[in-house]
């Protein structure tokens, strides 16, 4: 596992569990989206009904999970959690929602990756709540009615435009999640090293929050990494030179570039002068799944500029060349 890759690790957990905020207020870094959701739990407990539908969109580690277990926890209802991938048969579905209770949050994360007939039925469950459950086959199959109780669907994924208009348009509420500022990584990096018993110096929170790519599950991450490092190579505590020393140890620079950007940035510019080059040599040159450089290390080097993509591939811009302490050649980008 890349130290830097924004995907939930199966072997953190626990680890990440202890850190979730469990309130809104406690949700830091996403103002807008902590007020207006917080309107829409207001109004229904107000009303004392089920809140609407609510589509969460964003790249991972930004804190999807999290707000749904807040949504339940704001609701004091039940949460039922699974995936899109998990659903493969529409009966899979059916057996979820018709366990449901009453009011219950169901968090169904990637559902931009449901079977089609899953997404059908989801359809009908969101408006109606009720499934059609199909019995028999062919021309005497029949379509007997089941109501479920009502329940608020939270839908994650990464992007909003991959999931189909008609399932995005039966969620009340949608809400981008966008990544986040160093100021407030900066203070969930606090919060997160009090719940550890860590201490932290206030520059040694700066320094790891500048270096997580604006997503709190890798500042969570290097942080707990930068505690080992301070309780076995310090005294314990996480000033900035113990940040520093620590990161520079796990391969995370001053600007959160880790070991494949750079070998992804080497490659571009020493090997391939700069591109363009397709994503699968870039793959193979840097020894590493396509996957892993398409979802961990590009999306990253666009953002802060290293990298662009064109119709003939990738190509690395002045800032790459520069990061990697050389002279951009002549006529390059960026
Ligand atoms: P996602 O579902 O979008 O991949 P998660 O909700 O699992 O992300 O969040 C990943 C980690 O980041 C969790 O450990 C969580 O505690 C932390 N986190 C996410 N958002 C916040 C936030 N706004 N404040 C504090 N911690 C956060």
């Amino acid at each position: 596992y890349e130290i830097v890759d924004p995907h939930p690790d199966p072997d953190e957990e626990a680890a990440e569990s202890a850190l979730r905020p469990t309130s809104l207020s406690e949700f830091e870094g996403q103002e807008r989206v902590s007020d207006q959701l917080g309107l829409v739990l207001e109004a229904a407990r107000h009303r004392g009904t089920v809140p609407d539908h609510v589509l969460l969109s964003g790249p991972p580690g930004l804190g999807k999970t999290t707000l749904a277990m807040i949504i339940a926890a704001e609701m004091s209802a039940p949460l039922r959690i699974s995936s899109g991938p998990a659903i493969q048969h529409a009966g899979d579905l059916a057996a979820i929602l018709s366990g449901l209770t009453e009011g219950e949050v169901f968090f169904l994360d990637e559902i931009h990756r449901m079977s089609r007939p899953a997404e059908e039925m989801l359809y009908l469950a969101m408006e109606d709540f009720r499934v059609d459950v199909v019995v028999g086959k062919g021309p005497g199959a029949t379509a007997i009615p089941l109501e479920i109780p009502r329940f608020t669907l939270v839908g994650a994924t990464t992007r909003a435009g991959l999931l189909p208009g008609p399932l995005r348009d039966r969620f009340g509420f949608t809400a981008q999640l966008d990544f986040y500022h160093t100021a407030a990584l900066e203070h969930i990096v606090f919060r997160s090293a009090r719940l550890l018993g860590a201490q932290l110096h206030a520059e040694g929170a700066a320094e790891i929050a500048r270096r997580s790519r604006g997503t709190p599950r890798i500042a969570n991450r290097l942080l707990r990494r930068v505690r080992d490092f301070a309780q076995v190579r310090a005294d314990g505590f996480i000033t900035p030179a113990v940040a520093q020393a620590a990161l520079e140890l796990y391969e995370v620079d001053e600007q959160g570039l880790d070991r494949l950007d750079r070998a992804v940035l080497q490659a571009m510019c020493h090997r391939f002068g700069g591109g363009p080059v397709g994503l699968s040599t870039l793959a193979i040159s840097v020894g590493e799944e396509r996957e892993t450089v398409e979802e961990v290390a590009e999306p990253f080097l666009v953002r802060e500029g290293f990298l662009m993509r064109t119709q003939r591939g990738r190509v690395a811009t002045a800032a790459a060349w520069q990061h990697l302490g050389l002279a951009p050649p002549t006529g390059v980008q960026g």
